[in-house]
């Protein structure tokens, strides 16, 4: 992704663009409730894209139940589409999953994930993502 696609907002054209839930959590770096949210338990096939730009994010191919409650995936569909950062926030070792496009959070990324799938876990929430439904 180059400088030019980069998507940058005010926090205030964000704050207008966002539904108040969205905006706390990839604005905020909130976390949605467990077993909560619009997509923990979707099985529907399509991409996730994110919910603030539109980026495509997350193929439905690479879902699978995690049991954790929040969506959870064992690839990104491009990893250069992702930023991954340390985040040492609340005294845990975490790795935080960042839209690169719009610069906003998604969730993080856990290496307790399906060993025969990588082992990787992206643990995302349902807010920062909106199913883009293919036609069946
Ligand atoms: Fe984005």
């Amino acid at each position: 992704m180059v400088m030019a696609d980069l998507m940058r907002k005010t926090e205030e054209e964000w704050k207008k663009d966002l539904t108040p839930e969205q905006y706390h959590t990839l604005r905020e770096k909130g976390t949605d409730a467990p077993f909560t949210g619009e997509y923990w338990n979707e099985h529907g096939k399509g991409m996730y894209v994110c919910a603030a730009c539109g980026t495509e994010l997350f193929s439905s191919d690479t879902k699978f139940d995690s049991g954790t409650g929040w969506p959870s995936f064992t690839d990104t569909v491009n990893l250069e589409h992702v930023e991954l950062r340390d985040d040492l926030s609340g005294g845990m070792q975490r790795t935080e999953v960042i839209c690169k496009k719009c610069g906003s959070h998604l969730g993080h990324l856990y290496m307790d994930g399906p060993k025969e799938k990588g082992g990787k876990r992206f643990c995302i929430n349902s807010s920062c993502l909106t199913l883009k439904k293919s036609a069946e």
